[in-house]
């Protein structure tokens, strides 16, 4: 057993859920991804090794992994969330390209610090922070990008 499995096993136990085989399927199969999965291509995933799981069990067994703490659900705009574990895994935030869906994960630890010293500022205590930058990567600026024209620049 994995060991998100066996966390996720010990949320559902204290919370009167069941592990049933298809939960069972749908965290496996997550925790075989790199995260930032979507459901739906989760569930093609899932569907793409024949696994009889139903939509409703993989947003419902997402859903119970965001609640449950183990799982990161990232909104990056038109209702899309992606998954990605939190177990084990050190903070970063994220770059997000809106033409082809890319994210790139980064850590800098001068924001990491100015952010700390903006809460102490307002005397704010920080929870979580979840850092997201929208724009185009590297393959699609070239296609999508209006071409600098030689006079303009
Ligand atoms: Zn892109
Ligand atoms: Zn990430």
């Amino acid at each position: 057993m994995t060991r998100d499995l066996a966390a996720f096993c010990d949320y559902l136990k204290t919370h009167g859920l069941k592990l049933t085989a298809s939960r069972r399927l749908v965290v496996e199969k997550l925790a075989g991804t790199h995260g930032h999965i979507s459901a739906d291509d989760l569930l093609d995933l899932l569907r793409r090794d024949k696994t009889p799981v139903s939509k409703a069990t993989v947003y419902r067994t997402l859903s119970i992994l965001e609640e449950s703490g183990l799982f990161d659900g990232h909104d990056f705009g038109s209702g899309r969330k992606l998954y990605e574990p939190v177990v084990g895994r050190a903070h970063h935030d994220h770059l997000y390209c809106i033409n082809c869906g890319r994210v790139i994960e980064f850590e800098e630890p001068r924001i990491e610090r100015l952010q700390q010293e903006v809460v102490t500022h307002h005397q704010f205590t920080p929870v979580y922070h979840s850092h997201k930058i929208f724009g185009y990567c590297a393959d699609c600026r070239d296609k999508t990008a209006p071409q600098k024209g030689g006079d303009h620049v």
